[in-house]
């Protein structure tokens, strides 16, 4: 079988696909109440070349994509890929983070297309504070949504709750009681201040993750070996990224995750943002054009090269490459990257 290696002998096995730049939420975290200044419409990749990219990549290598934007749920022609990507040979594993607002009508169609599970976010359980967070929608649709993720069979769910200080910090106890009831791994994740989200109010919002672990294991949770689902990526020991704890009794597990544990000699991924750029580290500011040669009509070959170019150019370690970035565009918005 092909494996995709890169310089530092890491092997690149999971793909992160942005597939819109769109959202209907505004999180105070992610973008601006206006939004952010959205890319044309013609430089979004169609979901025929999302699909190529990722049928070229299954065959070197690739086996998880995870879908993510922007709101995924958003973009027109969503089922249709998510059918294209499940049929990929090669691709085991196909997942999605959404926001979870539209999942109530797109569960069970995500299912049949067949979607094999989904993260989804959530940052309270308060009604009033979910709307000031995200500025629009409303908690009921996520907590359905997760309803109906449940009730089809897209599991294991994971709840991913970024913790900003001073907005939803003192609810961490109540999110991580989720996990005593619900078989759910509940992850929380450290504010990451990026442009356009507050990177120019410096860390304002950051509570350090270590803080709500010791919060969560002063309510008797206990450490367990790694959580209970499949992670995206894991060491060789075998752990994911994040450290897991359980509550004695629980259905589900509580992670923490902080980009300064992030673990670059085990990171296993890539991106591929909306307009079709190949970005092989989150921090840094390298990026191979896909788009282009896409749509002048190269040959298959052409772009797998060029899959393997973004490989050998991925970093040994994304912090050292992030203050070493030089492109203004370096360090945007997850939603732009696709988170
Ligand atoms: N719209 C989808 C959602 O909210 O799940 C997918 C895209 S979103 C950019 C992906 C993930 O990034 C979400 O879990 C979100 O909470 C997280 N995220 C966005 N901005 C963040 C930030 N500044 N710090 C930490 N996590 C962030
Ligand atoms: Fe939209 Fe997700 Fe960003 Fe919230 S975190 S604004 S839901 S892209």
């Amino acid at each position: 079988m092909t494996r995709l290696v890169d310089s530092f002998q890491r092997e690149i096995t999971y793909l992160r696909v942005s597939v819109t730049d769109k959202c209907n939420l505004r999180c105070i975290y992610c973008m601006p109440e206006e939004g952010v200044g959205l890319k044309s419409h013609s430089d979004i990749l169609r979901i025929e070349e999302l699909a190529r990219i990722v049928r070229i990549a299954s065959q070197l290598g690739i086996t998880h994509v995870r879908l993510t934007g922007g709101e995924p749920l958003v973009r027109q022609g969503i089922l249709t890929l998510v059918c294209f990507l499940s049929e990929t040979p090669g691709i085991s594993d196909v997942s999605m983070t959404t926001n979870g607002v539209l999942l109530p009508g797109l569960a069970r169609p995500l299912r049949e297309a067949g979607l094999h599970r989904v993260n989804v976010s959530l940052d309270t359980l308060q009604p009033e504070r979910f709307k000031k967070i995200t500025r629009r929608g409303h908690l009921r649709s996520v907590l359905d949504g997760l309803k109906a993720i449940e009730d089809v069979g897209l599991s294991p769910v994971k709840i991913n709750t970024v913790v900003l200080k001073g907005i939803n910090h003192a609810e961490v106890e109540d999110i991580a009681m989720l996990t005593k009831e619900n078989p759910w791994t509940v992850r929380f994740i450290e504010f990451m201040p990026f442009w356009n989200n507050g990177w120019q109010f410096g860390n304002r919002y950051v509570v350090p993750i270590h803080e709500i672990r010791d919060k969560i294991m002063a309510q008797g949770a206990y450490p367990v070996e790694s959580d209970a689902g499949r992670d995206d990526r894991k060491d060789k020991s075998g752990r994911g990224p994040a450290s897991y704890v359980k509550f004695p009794g629980a259905k589900g597990s509580i992670g923490f995750i902080s980009m300064k544990d992030h673990i670059c000699s085990s990171c296993n991924r890539i991106r591929l943002t909306a307009d079709g750029f190949l970005l092989p580290c989150l921090l840094s500011d390298i990026s191979v054009d896909l788009r282009t040669p896409l749509r002048e009509g190269v040959k298959d070959d052409v772009i797998a090269g060029l899959i393997r170019k973004a490989v050998s150019l991925k970093p040994e370690n994304g912090q050292v490459a992030q203050t070493r970035a030089t492109c203004p565009g370096a360090n945007p918005s997850l939603s732009k990257i696709g988170g």
